[in-house]
């Protein structure tokens, strides 16, 4: 049996998601298309009620589960608008195929993707992109693509890596800018690695899976590349007695999307064939079992600590011994530093007996088999693992993961990192991105842990989102329309008109790049992604209680801030502006409002009108004038009269008594003359 065989994590993961929600009994549960490519499987869900869908019209609304395959974004929206609850199984390898596709549309870049046209993973992939990927089945069709702009190449994650490879090498030839994502999931990896190594040792090899699935269709490519005569099954029905005729050892291996069930039932009627052939494997298999094997990993416990060496109890007749340099991969002093009397340690056999008769065993080669054998699974489920920096290394840092691992400098943090040696001492999670035991070599990335705990992060966040709420953001960036704000994981736009109660030219005049602040949401637009947000509503409000700062009659003093063709505006205080309309800008007729005043020039208006609730002031430059001419009047009045001793009210006194007296001379002379006779 090949060492990686049978369901992935990532289908695991679906059908889990599957069980649960039809055990939760919250209505009719669907998929979207099979969930996944193994009619056993999609027979079995069907009876437990699980219906696959490729269409959503005029289905009652459910849950939909989306398949491990994923989906394309119009999908999601459908569902959402037809009343359907989402859970969404997509698989984590192929979510990150998804989001490359969709920052490679963003940033303007053409997107090949190599995998098979029409696959479910393929089409969801482009989906992502907005259609605009293009998909290359192999070198072939690469020779055939023009390229006018930068370009990004991804895989579909079940992808034959040497295909992957070749046709990247046609690509690199036709594209000078041509960026490369290492798309192919771990699990496939492994499975595809297993599965040739396997096929190398046997004299056949039975591979199970479904026609239409993709990564079990690559296994039997891969195993038919080894010269090896390759049959593959969907189920043990379709094992043929012939085949194993005349084959001492017959080598088996499951694609990605093949039940436990099904392997077992495939195994069982082999073995019924061998017995029937006369031979009967377990005998055959008995007769190979040593008490030990060279190779081998067994526990046992220290039973004596000497200077050099370590013995320990394995069950065997004789103890077995490690020695020093055995011990540990790191330096050490003394056995004691690694292991102490009583400990159960695990020990790898290099030599079932020495001359003595003793089996010499290792420590440090155990340690080295358990942690491949622990990265190879954290490599195939993706599950992260922890270690400890150790060292900055050309292109990157030198991680200890229960190995050397080697973590590149694009692979240390969202964004370029310039000072690795901070890093040094600190211990990161990152997730395995390529291993292979034949060159040593284990690559890692803190980068996409960061980049799934961030878009779990944001996928709780636009859960969370709502208008009127008040958030934290920093500044990320200024442009000339607004500020971008990140809420922690999602951006949103302040629009410049939003920064402030004032008028604001740009919004380097209010806000700095990296500047932490409160913003309030003011609107949240789930399908394009768009966070509306606003800076002045968090800030006390200008107008509350202007009529009462301004009064109706009152002068005021105020800066022109721009002039239109029926007025100039006229700011108060920052954020409170108020019209001086043409009319009254002067006592002549003006034409344009530029002939009296001019921008940013300090003016006396006279409050006309306050209406506060839709934050208008009416103001007046001609009735503050008037205003001021007839207090200078009067204060000059004022002063001539305290000069000659007489008061304005005394001259106008005397005036009025002799313009009576005029006009008693008059009439008087009126009546003599009869002049007022009719
Ligand atoms: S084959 Fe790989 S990408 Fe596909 S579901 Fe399994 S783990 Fe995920």
């Amino acid at each position: 049996m090949a060492e990686h065989s049978g369901f992935c994590s990532g289908v695991r993961r679906a059908l889990d998601l599957a069980e649960k929600a039809v055990q939760g009994g919250k209505g009719p549960v669907y998929t979207w298309g099979p969930l996944v490519h193994n009619p056993r499987v999609v027979a079995d869900l069907k009876e437990k009620g699980i219906e696959p869908l490729t269409d959503l019209k005029g289905v009652p609304p459910g849950i939909l589960i989306i398949r491990a395959h994923g989906a394309p974004p119009e999908v999601f929206e459908e569902a959402r608008q037809r009343g359907f609850t989402i859970l969404d199984g997509t698989c984590p390898s192929v979510r990150r195929c998804q989001r490359i596709a969709a920052q490679l549309a963003q940033e303007g870049k053409e997107i090949v993707v190599v995998g098979k046209r029409g696959h479910p993973e393929v089409v969801g992939i482009c989906g992502w992109s907005g259609n605009r990927a293009v998909v290359v089945e192999n070198p072939a069709e690469g020779q055939e693509r023009y390229f006018t702009k930068p370009v990004g190449v991804l895989a579909q994650t079940t992808q034959r890596e040497e295909n992957f490879r070749d046709v990247v090498a046609v690509l690199k030839d036709r594209v000078p800018d041509l960026e490369v994502f290492q798309t192919i999931c771990g699990a496939t990896r492994l499975r595809q690695e297993a599965a040739v190594a396997l096929a190398r040792e046997v004299d056949a090899m039975v591979v199970i899976g479904a026609k239409t699935s993709s990564n079990t269709m690559e296994l039997v490519k891969l195993c038919r590349q080894t010269g090896v005569p390759v049959y593959h099954i969907e189920s043990a029905a379709e094992l043929c007695r012939e085949w194993l005729r005349n084959k001492d050892r017959i080598g088996v291996i499951a694609g990605a999307s093949t039940p436990d069930v099904t392997i077992e039932e495939v195994i069982k009627v082999m073995v019924d064939y061998q017995r029937s052939e006369g031979q009967n494997i377990e005998d055959m298999y008995a007769s190979t079992l040593r008490t030990i094997q060279e190779g081998e990993i067994i526990s046992g416990k220290v039973v004596r600590i000497d200077n050099d060496e370590v013995l320990v109890d394995i069950g065997y007749k004789s103890e077995g011994i490690i020695p020093f340099q055995e011990l540990a991969d790191k330096q050490i002093s003394s056995p004691e530093e690694v292991v102490k009397v009583g400990d159960e340690i695990n020990v790898y056999i290099m030599k079932v007996e020495n001359s003595e008769g003793n089996p010499l065993l290792s420590k440090r080669r155990a340690d080295h088999e358990q942690a491949w054998a622990k990265l190879a699974e954290a490599y195939e489920t993706g599950q992260p693992i922890e270690g400890e920096v150790l060292q900055v290394v050309k292109g990157g840092l030198i991680i200890f993961v229960g190995l050397r691992a080697f973590l590149p400098a694009s692979q240390v943090g969202l964004r370029y990192e310039p000072n690795l040696e901070k890093y040094v001492g600190q211990t990161l999670r990152v997730r395995v991105i390529e291993l292979d035991r034949s060159r040593n070599k284990v690559i890692v990335s803190q980068k996409v842990v960061l980049e799934e705990e961030l878009e779990a992060k944001r996928a709780a966040l636009w859960q969370e989102l709502a208008e009127g709420q008040v958030r934290k953001g920093t500044v990320t960036k200024l442009t000339d329309f607004g500020a971008f704000v990140d809420l922690g994981g999602i951006e949103g736009l302040v629009h410049i008109s939003e920064l402030s109660w004032a008028r604001v030219k740009h919004p380097s005049e209010v806000l700095q790049e990296g500047e932490e602040i409160e913003v309030m949401v003011l609107g949240v637009d789930r399908e394009r992604e768009r966070v509306s947000l606003g800076l002045k509503q968090v800030l006390p409000d200008p107008w509350d209680g202007v009529g009462e700062k301004y009064p109706v009659g009152s002068i005021q003093e105020g800066i022109v801030t721009h002039i239109v063709g029926f007025g100039a505006f006229v700011q108060l205080e920052p954020g409170v502006e108020g019209l001086v309309h043409i009319s009254q800008l002067a006592n002549h007729r003006v034409a344009e409002a530029s002939e009296v005043v001019q921008v940013g020039e300090k003016v006396r208006v006279k409050v006309l009108d306050v209406n506060e609730k839709d934050r208008r002031i009416s103001l007046s430059i001609k009735e503050a004038a008037e205003e001021k001419a007839r207090e200078e009047f009067t204060n000059y009045q004022e002063e001539a009269d305290t000069a000659s001793g007489i008061t304005i009210g005394e001259v106008l006194g005397d005036l009025l008594e002799e313009k009576e007296a005029e006009e008693v001379g008059d009439t008087e002379a009126a009546e003599e003359t009869g002049e007022n006779e009719e």
